[in-house]
């Protein structure tokens, strides 16, 4: 989908339905706009149903002031108006209240993003501005003086309030509000759970330098019948993952084995909400499907194959239960229903730079007997003999994460005792 070719009502039509759909914004609240090449401001309009709106509901503001809609703009028109007129970048604000960073706007801290590198470079640095009366001109001050201080700064909280992201495109300050409520959650579960360890500014460098694999490319002649069903699988699993939160809309890397020399990968980069089964790459002797970019990860992928005729699938994703696990020193232990034993066994913690700089120790850690892995500050790795039998896992994974870190509120865990484990070995016949 070429959002950006889209007319800007479109675009704000999508948007907040997307926005609306994923529970970071309530009916009234929640605002986005666009400046288009004309100098005009399209922008929702105030006091409208979030969950129901079309693209005649979208207001107009023309560089002369005349207002061109059925609805008035958004109460919060104001400070739109002062951030296009502050930073000369931006075409498209957007603003809402979702509730993990509206926590953090209400003890008045910004959430800690150097917890995960992409989430780092994603963000960027992040401005808080003063409380202000909303749908004021003292509000708007207050916002574009923080997006003054620097030009990279394109996120601000706001006091009290909720967020304002000011971007390029309306789907670059989406990945970042995205992005941004995502890591908020993370804190916050981490912080229940334990301390979430903060990645140094050289190993967050380091890892952008290290994850661009280089690999020659090939044309493939056909794609057989086999290839194109994983494909159309793969593409709904993903979109489905994406819908579940697993993972953000640039996050999240899937692949399958197609025979013992190539398997399929997810694209680099692309929107996973719409991933099309045309946007997968195929990796055949080492080579890359020409004319297409596939995950940073490939090569941990084709090593793990190469490593374990037994594997079928991989799934590299960052559910913001199971990463507080990764972020932190408590322990994961999948102990604690026997589903969650049987599908996870023991869950390994590797440390961070394991994906990129030690993929040979990640390669010999994953197997069919441990099938799931925690890579500190990166993410949960996840193998199956089957993409859905890895997607399955993966959600159990999260599940269980989100249970252990929900008994903190009510009680202390009993694990499932060493006999107890030992009699669903046996009845399970899992393999040690
Ligand atoms: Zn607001």
């Amino acid at each position: 989908m070429k959002f950006d070719l889209m007319p800007p009502a479109d675009q704000l039509v999508i948007m907040m339905e997307r926005i609306y759909g994923y529970g970071m914004t309530t009916t009234s609240g929640g605002n986005l706009s666009i400046l288009d090449d004309n100098g005009d401001i399209w922008i929702t309009p105030g006091s409208v149903d979030k969950g129901s709106l079309t693209r005649d509901d979208m207001v107009c503001i023309k560089k002369n002031g005349d207002i061109i809609g059925k609805h008035k703009p958004s109460s919060e028109f104001p400070f739109h108006k002062k951030l296009y007129e502050a930073r000369s970048d931006i075409k498209a604000v957007l603003h809402a209240h979702p509730p993990a960073l509206v926590a953090f706007s209400v003890v008045r801290k910004i959430p800690d993003t150097k917890i995960i590198a992409n989430v780092n470079r994603v963000c960027g640095p992040i401005g808080l501005a003063k409380y202000g009366l909303p749908g004021s001109t003292d509000l708007g001050d207050k916002i574009a003086d923080e997006f003054k201080k620097d030009e990279n700064i394109h996120t601000v909280l706001l006091e009290n309030h909720g967020v304002v992201i000011g971007h390029k495109d309306l789907f670059t300050a989406f990945k970042a509000f995205e992005t941004i409520e995502y890591c908020a959650r993370l804190n916050i579960n981490s912080n229940i759970i334990g301390e979430a360890k903060a990645l140094s500014k050289e190993q967050i460098k380091l890892e952008a330098e290290k994850l661009k694999p280089q690999l020659d490319e090939f044309v493939p002649k056909s794609h057989s019948t086999y290839e194109k069903e994983e494909r159309a699988k793969m593409a709904t699993l993903i979109r489905r993952g994406y819908k579940q939160r697993l993972f953000t809309s640039t996050q999240g890397t899937f692949s399958q084995r197609i025979d013992n020399d190539s398997f399929i990968i997810t694209p680099h980069n692309i929107d996973r909400m719409y991933l099309d089964p045309a946007d997968i790459v195929t990796i055949k002797s080492g080579m890359k499907e020409a004319g297409k970019e596939p995950s940073r990860s490939v090569l941990l992928h084709k090593l793990i194959y190469d490593t374990h005729p037994e594997i079928n699938s991989l799934i590299i994703a960052h559910p913001h239960n199971v990463m507080a696990f990764a972020l932190t020193n408590a322990p994961f232990d999948s102990r604690t229903i026997p589903e969650s034993y049987i599908m996870l066994r023991d869950v390994p913690k590797v440390p961070f730079g394991s994906t990129f700089s030690d993929s040979e120790k990640l390669a010999n850690t994953i197997s069919m007997v441990n099938p799931v892995v925690l890579v500190e500050n990166d993410c949960v790795l996840v193998a199956g003999n089957s993409l859905i039998n890895a997607f399955d896992r993966l959600e159990v994974t999260e599940y269980t994460a989100k249970s252990i870190i929900s008994s903190a509120h009510v009680g202390e865990i009993v694990k499932i005792s060493k006999k107890q484990v030992e009699e669903i070995d046996l009845a399970f016949n899992l393999e040690k």
